[in-house]
């Protein structure tokens, strides 16, 4: 698991599976948690990360309710998680799914971690809105698309841009069960004025970016997914594994 920092407030730490991102963003003596790595070893050592560079962990916040990026009470079993009103929505509506996810998951690459996953009550956010943190304030962005309940967090004082499943150097965009086409469009609309003013972007799988990076990553995904079911896939990203996600996209957009 790789971290790296990437302002006094913002440390960014990747998983090794998927290269899940997991973002700790502090103020004064409050951190968050956002999202999660992956592996049981790497969500045991995480709270010695966040101690090492004096993040107190108060609370965890998700990006979306995708079973890989939920493991923060792992890590944090105290800390109560705050969601936005689309993830709570997903979550009623899907009860027991993400933890059914996780163990097929599990089973399949042998992974043990020390009990079933436990999802609180959680505290449930506007979107848009705003979160407290200290004496700040994340900026919650909806961010639908990928999945129907993505929410991207801007920090403001930092200029990091926090977005979930979008804009990632490895994977292409991927409308899932519950994505679409139409609003992952208008969810890249509504990030490119965040890119632009950012100082890095943290996509949910993959390296933080610098706005250039990032903002060349959004015009190939939109182009991409305007030529949706004929596009070719980026260059950088013509994996097999991404072949894959692709026919799935090609399935979606054609039902
Ligand atoms: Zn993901």
């Amino acid at each position: 698991m790789k971290a790296v920092g990437l302002h006094p407030d913002v440390v960014v730490v990747t998983s090794r599976f998927w290269q899940t991102t997991c973002t700790l963003v502090r103020s004064g003596e409050e951190a968050f948690c956002i999202d999660s790595p992956v592996l049981p070893d790497e969500l045991e050592i995480l709270p010695s990360i966040a101690e090492q560079a004096r993040f107190r962990v108060v609370g965890l916040l998700l990006t979306h309710a995708d079973f890989d990026h939920v493991l923060g009470r792992y890590a944090f079993p105290d800390a109560p998680l705050g969601i936005g009103e689309p993830t709570d929505r997903r979550l009623q509506a899907e009860p027991g799914r993400v933890q059914k996810v996780l163990r097929d998951f599990d089973e399949e690459w042998y992974i043990e971690r020390p009990g079933p996953l436990t999802m609180p009550e959680p505290q449930v956010l506007p979107v848009p809105g705003r979160c407290g943190i200290g004496d700040q304030e994340l900026e919650l962005h909806p961010a639908p698309g990928h999945t129907a309940d993505g929410m991207a967090i801007w920090i403001p004082w930092a200029r990091v841009l926090v977005c979930g499943d979008y804009l990632s150097p490895v994977e292409i965009p991927w409308l899932s069960e519950s994505g679409s086409r139409e609003d992952y469009l208008e969810t890249l609309d509504r990030l490119e004025p965040l890119v632009e003013q950012a100082e890095h972007v943290v996509p949910g799988h993959g390296t933080p970016l610098d706005p250039v990076r990032a903002a060349a990553i959004l015009r190939e995904d939109r182009e991409y997914l305007q030529g949706l079911p004929d596009s070719k896939l980026p260059l950088a990203r013509r994996t097999g594994a991404q072949k894959k996600i692709h026919a799935e996209n090609v399935e979606r957009v054609g039902s």
